[in-house]
């Protein structure tokens, strides 16, 4: 039975915003690994420069954030059926207190980059459910993207994709709003 929900932050609560392929390119950083890797790579210098490009784009991205179709709705029913609620995101934690505070959201739990290793990793995602005190079977995450993708598959869980009309992934299940949420999951 499902007791808690996770969601993603970026893309998933709020509309897409950053522009990730103008990030990528000013901060010259080559595919093949997470941005977060990327800039870890550099020397302090390059490190230091690169993470202040980084979050100015998280930043803008949080002033300037609106929030996805039926997050409201899906929040407060949760709420009103006792589903624990959890936000885990890769952006900074400035950035996500940011979104939480502009728009009035509350979750049982907000776990940012600051608190673990971002996902792919199931880090945050384990560090969530630990502290919401829910197993594997009870908790579902839904987000936007690969990596929300594969830290649900490290961490054992289920997960919900959000497909935006220029997602290319593909996953089973999927919605493409918040609002069809409530309904597959049976609330
Ligand atoms: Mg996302």
């Amino acid at each position: 039975m499902i007791r808690g929900v996770i969601f993603d932050m970026d893309g998933t609560i709020t509309v897409p915003y950053i522009d990730w392929k103008a990030l990528r390119a000013e901060i010259r950083a080559r595919e093949g690994s997470t941005l977060i890797e990327y800039i870890e790579s550099l020397d302090a210098d390059e490190r230091k420069w690169a993470t202040g490009v980084l979050e100015r784009f998280e930043n803008e991205a949080a002033m300037h954030s609106e929030l996805n179709d039926g997050v409201r709705e899906l929040l407060n029913l949760l709420k009103i059926r006792g589903i624990k609620t959890a936000l885990v995101t890769n952006n900074n934690g400035q950035s996500m207190r940011l979104v939480l505070e502009k728009h009035g959201l509350s979750f049982n739990v907000n776990l940012s980059r600051e608190d673990g290793r971002i996902k792919p990793s199931a880090d945050l995602v384990l560090k969530a459910m630990a502290q919401l005190d829910l197993d594997r079977e009870e908790v579902v995450l839904i987000g936007d993207g690969r990596y929300d993708l594969w830290a649900s598959e490290e961490a054992g869980i289920p997960f919900i994709l959000l497909r935006h009309p220029d997602t290319e992934m593909d996953h089973h299940p999927a919605v493409t709003s918040l609002g069809e949420v409530a309904s597959l999951l049976g609330f």
